[in-house]
């Protein structure tokens, strides 16, 4: 069986677009993957966390994952917590000695988010090398993510490239798996940008744990256009555009039926359908959510994906070790 593997930052609750890019799409490959599954709570300290609210949000991922449909009791499915896994700071450290720092510091990520932090950490700038070796652990053939992440994916195929070109046969070469709708949602307030749980305006995102009230009201809110015309149009049309594909994620549409239905309206009645649409999938995941923390099961699936991926990744780091020259032959 080929493997998928992704992960979603615990910087806050996941939002309606940390579902489209990633979450939805392991739900649908889950049954024909090896699928690991991992929350990086290494990548989220890259900018300040507060640890309590870090160690909450970490268990409140696991369970959303499987509210929203992930199956942990799939034999395939490994669900684990990346700093319970020492290999992947050590190859991490690996890979930030073989890449030049220009790099990692020309990353769409890493120029956003060094602007909202003043004295942003060395981490920051090498996260990208983090999650290569979070990544190429495991010899993966997709890596189910949004078009954010996809500058990252390809800065860890180029060092897998280089690494076999230069070492010998180490690592898989992974490819991004990018959802064809919803690859980019947008922030409801600032449509240029992409939708983020780490925002500091909470009405910019709809977060998955938001009362049915509150996200009606975000979606109600939503920056659109002047225009009052109902196309998809991402470039002239950022707003408009982000509710049909908001609405097609959540329904199951296509682009293409959602500008039929909904042309020739008003902006109102889009944003009423888009906020039922995304109230009548989410508000189920809550209830199983709550389920899902009350039963008490989130232990055994951490402690039983952390043993299983350790196995994984300390063969592959052996490899690698012994290919630079680390330690004793
Ligand atoms: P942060 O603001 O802390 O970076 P985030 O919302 O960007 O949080 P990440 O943990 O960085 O979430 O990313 C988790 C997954 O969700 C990745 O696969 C990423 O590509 C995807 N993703 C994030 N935001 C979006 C979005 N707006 N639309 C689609 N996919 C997204
Ligand atoms: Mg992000």
């Amino acid at each position: 069986m080929d493997r998928l593997l992704t992960g979603l930052q615990p910087s806050g609750s996941l939002t309606i677009g940390n579902y489209a890019g990633g979450i939805s799409q392991i739900v649908n490959y889950q049954k024909d993957y090896e699928t690991f599954l991992f929350v990086p709570d290494m990548h989220a300290i890259t900018v300040p966390q507060d640890p309590e609210a870090l160690h909450r949000n970490i268990i409140n991922a696991i369970a959303m994952y499987i509210a929203c449909g992930v199956d942990p009791n799939l034999e395939n499915m490994h669900i684990y917590i990346q700093s319970e896994n020492l290999y992947h700071a050590n190859l991490s450290w690996i890979f930030e000695c073989h890449t030049p720092h220009g790099d990692l510091t020309r990353m769409h990520q890493f120029k956003a988010k060094s602007a909202l932090h003043e004295a942003f950490t060395e981490g920051l700038v090498t996260y990208p090398d983090l999650m290569a070796a979070d990544i190429l652990l495991y010899d993966p053939k997709y890596v189910p993510t949004g078009i954010d992440q996809k500058q990252h994916v390809e800065l860890a195929r180029n060092l897998a490239i280089r690494f076999n070109n230069r070492y010998g046969e180490l690592f898989r070469i992974p490819e991004p798996l990018i959802p064809t709708i919803g690859a980019k949602i947008r922030d409801l307030q600032n449509p240029e940008q992409k939708m983020s749980k780490s925002t500091d305006n909470p009405k910019a995102s709809v977060f998955l744990s938001d009362p049915e009230k509150t996200i009606r009201k975000k979606i109600m809110s939503a920056v659109t256009d002047s225009d009052g015309i109902i196309k998809f149009d991402e470039e002239n049309k950022p707003g408009v555009s982000n509710l049909l594909t908001i609405y097609s994620v959540f329904t199951g549409s296509t682009i293409e039926d959602a500008v039929a239905k909904f042309e020739g309206g008003g902006y109102g009645d889009l944003k009423k359908a888009v906020a039922e649409a995304v109230v009548s999938k989410v508000v189920p995941f809550q209830d199983k959510y709550n389920e899902v923390m009350n039963s008490g099961i989130i232990d055994d699936i951490l402690d039983a994906g952390r043993d299983y991926t350790i196995e994984i990744a300390r063969e592959k780091y052996e490899l690698v070790r012994k290919a630079v020259g680390f330690g004793r032959i």
